[in-house]
């Protein structure tokens, strides 16, 4: 112990009497654990640096492969530049000039992916059905493309074609999607027996102080997709189902709430279309099985204005060895966003409203934990809280200030509103309001809106979000926001 003690002593004293050699930190791009070359995608043609020069003499200028970087007082940098051709042997190299020398060079080597392969289909003949074995499946429009659909376990697919990692699948006759086989139990005992379209019978409405409920009848667990069209109407598409239906019964307490429910037939699919007295609804859930599917309108715990009484979840996004966005000085989004839900949580609270923490402390949350905490507390709706960055190849010059991310249509009033005025209590440029397919937001039974506060990646913005006054003027104007969004929904 006492060797130790004496051994840092001298460290301290030698760097004391030395000047301070400057040093360049490169916080992006990095290696990420059991990767030795990092590797862009094979068509991009520039992509971002950022890090931070510490210890430089006043004048300094930092160079990389030849290009002029500016830094911030403090050395902090974040350049676009462009990306070398090479596939294996390219670098990023800095160098720190100094009065007339470089003083000080970093080298970072980086190489390209494979391009992808084509994907080697192999036809089933005739078509197999398999079901859905893990939950939070989805499926896409094409290999790459866009999420589509998001069955449930159990749910058949008949597949029409396989490859290693792919299966394409039959949605109705000239309809097709593509799912990756990890969601598919594809050994063959899943095959299972299933022929002919889903034959959808008589429907029952039915209400509570809590929701409205649509069942039909089927024949088979269907796959389905909704189309919010506004605040009042609905319609959930069943693929590859014929109706047979003869009557809907509404109870009384039903016809209150839902003004009408009525279908059509559109070639092999059947659209079924609610209704609704008033916009007087949350969000909704379907649930689907072998013989029916339940279409559950979610009413508010309550339609008073304000924050008084709301329970609110906040969601520090990442945790744990998720860091998040890191900044050129090195903060990390994941510090940064716990901090901020500190002083929001404080905020609301202030207001009357009860908030429901996803984390509490540096620790690793799944994306579907978060959303199980807020569903089991019965929270109002949902903040996740992030702070940005783009991915390689995007140009950060064009991209700045506050973003507020969306998915289900009956969140996108909350998103505007939260937007305009973190906006304005924080003074940021307004990066967008966005309909996005993320998980954290993807929730339909309460509104969920994911925020991007600002720009990590920004030498600038990374400052201001190390700023507790920031954080404070961001809390406020999420919380003016929701005290809006309250009123608004209780003037429906
Ligand atoms: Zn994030």
């Amino acid at each position: 112990m006492h060797r130790r003690v004496v051994l840092s002593l001298s460290i301290v004293v030698l760097l004391s009497i030395g000047a301070p050699a400057a040093e360049i930190h490169l916080v992006y791009p990095r290696l990420e654990q059991g990767q030795d070359t990092f590797r862009y995608a094979p068509d991009l043609d520039s992509s971002f640096v950022l890090g931070q020069v510490t210890g430089a003499r006043t004048g300094s200028k930092l160079l990389c492969n030849g290009h002029s970087v500016e830094m911030a007082e403090d050395g902090a940098f974040l350049a676009f530049l462009p990306l070398g051709n090479d596939r294996e042997t390219n670098n990023w190299y800095f160098s720190l000039i100094e009065g007339e020398t470089g003083t000080s060079q970093l080298e970072f080597p980086y190489g390209r992916l494979p391009s992808a392969n084509a994907t080697e289909w192999v036809p089933l003949e005739p078509p197999v059905w398999y079901a859905i074995s893990e939950s939070n499946a989805h499926t896409r429009t094409t290999i790459g493309g866009s999420y589509h659909l998001f069955p449930e376990v159990g749910t058949p697919l008949q597949v029409v074609a396989i490859s290693d990692k792919w299966a394409e699948f039959e949605i109705e006759p000239g309809n097709r999607g593509v799912i990756e086989k990890r969601f598919l139990a594809t050994n063959t005992e899943a095959k299972l027996d299933q022929k002919g379209q889903i034959r959808v019978g008589d429907g029952i409405v039915n209400a509570n102080e809590c929701e409205a409920v649509i069942t039909f009848g089927v024949d088979r667990m269907p796959l389905w997709e909704v189309d919010v069209e506004s605040l009042w109407s609905f319609v959930v598409t069943l693929h590859d189902a014929v109706s047979t239906v003869d009557r809907i019964r509404f109870t009384a307490d039903a016809a209150k709430l839902i003004r009408d429910v009525t279908w059509k037939q559109r070639g092999n699919a059947l659209e079924i279309r609610v209704d609704c007295h008033l916009a007087r609804f949350q969000g909704y859930r379907i649930h689907a099985s072998d013989s029916v599917i339940q279409f559950a309108m979610i009413r508010p715990r309550t339609m008073k204005s304000g924050l008084r009484g709301k329970r609110i979840a906040v969601d520090p996004g990442h945790g744990g060895a998720a860091d998040g966005a890191i900044g050129p000085r090195g903060t990390k989004e994941k510090d940064v966003v716990l901090k901020w839900a500190h002083v929001l949580e404080r905020s609301l609270r202030s207001a009357g409203a009860e908030v429901v923490l996803t984390r509490n402390s540096d620790s690793a949350v799944s994306l579907h934990e978060r959303i199980d905490i807020a569903r089991n507390a019965d929270c109002d709706l949902f903040l996740s809280l992030h702070a940005n960055a783009l991915p390689d190849g995007e140009n950060p010059a064009e991209r700045h200030g506050c973003g507020v991310y969306y998915y289900n249509s009956l969140s996108r009033s909350l998103a505007e509103t939260v937007q305009a005025h973190v906006v304005e209590s924080a003074h940021l440029n307004n990066d967008g309001v966005f309909d996005a397919n993320l998980a954290v937001i993807r929730p339909t039974d309460f509104p969920a809106v994911l925020i991007e506060s600002a720009y990590m990646m920004h030498p600038e913005e990374e400052l201001m979000l190390q700023d507790d006054k920031f954080l404070d003027k961001l809390s406020r104007g999420v919380k003016m926001g929701l005290q809006e969004y309250f009123n608004n929904v209780s003037s429906r």
